[in-house]
């Protein structure tokens, strides 16, 4: 089934129920607390929060979505996108837990001939908040699957809450397994092998602190119980299409072909090239879609991410072995794959690839410069009989010229020499302790502004360490 076919049909299967189709919202919806959408339910907080009226009582979404902290896990996991698509179905105030069960279990589970995914029962695990024995007993009836089938979660993976006093409540996933070639049996935490693909999100508490995650108070119901549902298409769309991770679906594998034919070299045939395969499939659809809803490369915030996620195709590729512009070969790939869906690819195509191919075209002059501060520290280097460039000049060539590190090593490792990465390391290290300082200085003078607030509302204070990360190693 095409990922096209999918999505067809969860928005056929949920309209049949009286849901509203609702439209995509542009990935830069204005929200103070989030860099992107990032979930189905963004655009209509609005609603889950009482602060206006929906116009419907059911309503349903395939939302365009961009999670930056899970670029490290892109090409490593078979699941993490930054870009991806995420299907919901929304109830305000009208059914609630039982009938959202009902609705995807549905599905989930009726053979495709007649407008289902067909995923075989005996694979699928449902996964409900350990305290919420409602949902296990409508599991159970629902299902008619037994007691050791339904995994009992806690809050880290099945609470929800928006990390302030407001609506909460209780999840349920749905996991298939893939076997064993993916972890242990039985072991949920291996989520590679019980893939989550659907989340349901039961929102009913009403919270009065919230302290993190996992340390909140509930202060009692909510009035108006709701329904989110989020469930992953490019998920279901390599269960369905007998692939082996979320990068191999129709509309991005031919992406990987295209970096195959322009590299030589094959995609299956060794484990670090193939994670590139896919950080390229993956980086070139989420940048073009980040173009296409009018970011623009910059040094901070939205600017950065996409500048980031452009040249760590570029990086991919080169180390792949291709080291021409890349872009203007594989952005045309990705557009007529999403260009299906999203037809503005095609109407704004001439700015859409301007602005990718000059990002390429700076950042190759970018390399350059660096590839010369090198060769000369290189030099250097063996001139004076030494074997190992000091952290010094790795950490000179990356704040300098943005050189990444892994690019350092390898064109080391290819002049014969090692590099003194634990220096390298220790001063980045320094770094961002000095970058940190000055965030939490700057945010002292003044609350509310900038980039720092934006990402700490959106990642948490941990995940900003993960945003740190990405911003200072440019890999
Ligand atoms: P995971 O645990 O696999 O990281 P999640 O719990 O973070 O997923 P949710 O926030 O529950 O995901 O989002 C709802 C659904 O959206 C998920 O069940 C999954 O199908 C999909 N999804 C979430 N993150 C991604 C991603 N980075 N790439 C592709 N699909 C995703
Ligand atoms: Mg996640
Ligand atoms: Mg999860
Ligand atoms: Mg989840």
């Amino acid at each position: 089934m095409d990922t096209a076919e999918i999505r067809r049909r969860f928005v056929a299967h949920f309209e049949r129920d009286g849901h509203t189709p609702v439209p995509s919202a542009s990935l830069l919806l204005d929200d103070p607390n989030l860099l992107f959408v990032n979930a189905g339910m963004v655009p209509f907080k609005p609603y889950f929060l009482g602060q206006e009226t929906p116009p419907y009582d059911r309503a349903t979404s395939v939302q365009k979505c961009v999670r930056t902290p899970d670029i490290e896990d892109v090409g490593k996991t078979t699941r993490h996108g930054t870009f991806f698509e995420m299907c919901g179905n929304f109830s305000f105030g009208d059914y609630f837990k039982e009938h959202a069960i009902e609705l995807a279990w549905d599905l989930v589970t009726k053979p495709q001939s007649e407008g289902g995914w067909g995923f075989d029962e005996a694979k699928l695990y449902p996964s409900v908040y350990v305290d919420d024995p409602e949902a296990v007993a409508l599991w159970r009836k629902i299902t008619g699957l037994p007691d050791d089938r339904i995994a009992r979660l806690g809050k880290s993976e099945n609470y929800w809450s928006m990390g302030v006093p407001g609506p909460g409540g209780p999840c349920s996933e749905i996991l298939i397994d893939r076997g064993p070639a993916y972890g242990a049996d039985g072991d949920f935490s291996a989520e590679d092998r019980y893939l989550e693909f659907w989340n349901l999100v039961f929102m009913q508490d009403e919270l009065s602190a919230v302290r993190s995650k996992e340390d909140f108070d509930i202060s009692g119901s909510l009035p108006k119980k709701n329904i989110d549902t989020g469930m992953g298409l490019e998920r279901v769309a390599f269960m369905t299409q007998g692939v082996e991770n979320m990068y191999e679906i129709d509309v991005m594998f031919p992406v990987i072909q295209m970096a195959e034919q322009l590299t030589g070299r094959r995609y299956g045939a060794d484990h670090e090239d193939d994670v590139r395969f896919r950080v390229i499939a993956d980086h070139v659809r989420s940048s073009m879609m980040l173009i296409g809803d009018g970011v623009t490369p910059g040094n901070e915030a939205r600017g950065y991410v996409l500048r980031r996620l452009l040249r760590r195709a570029v990086r991919s590729i080169r180390l792949l072995g291709y080291e021409d512009p890349a872009l203007p070969e594989l952005f045309p790939v990705s557009r007529d794959k999403m260009g299906e869906t999203y037809t503005d690819l095609h109407t704004d195509w001439e700015r859409i690839s301007r602005v990718a191919y000059a990002e390429e075209e700076t950042f190759r002059k970018t390399l350059q410069a660096g590839t010369q501060i090198f060769d000369l520290a290189a030099l250097d280097v063996k001139k004076s009989g030494r074997t190992t460039l000091s952290g010094d000049q790795a950490f000179a060539l990356h704040d300098t010229y943005g050189f990444p590190i892994d690019l350092t090593l390898e064109m080391a490792s290819e002049a014969g020499l090692a590099v003194d990465e634990a220096g390298f390391r220790s001063l980045m290290a320094e770094q961002r302790e000095r970058a940190k300082a000055d965030a939490r200085s700057k945010r002292g003078q003044h609350a509310d502004t900038g980039v720092y607030r934006t990402v700490l509302d959106e990642h948490g204070p941990t995940e900003w360490l993960a945003y740190e990360t990405l911003e200072t190693e440019s890999n």
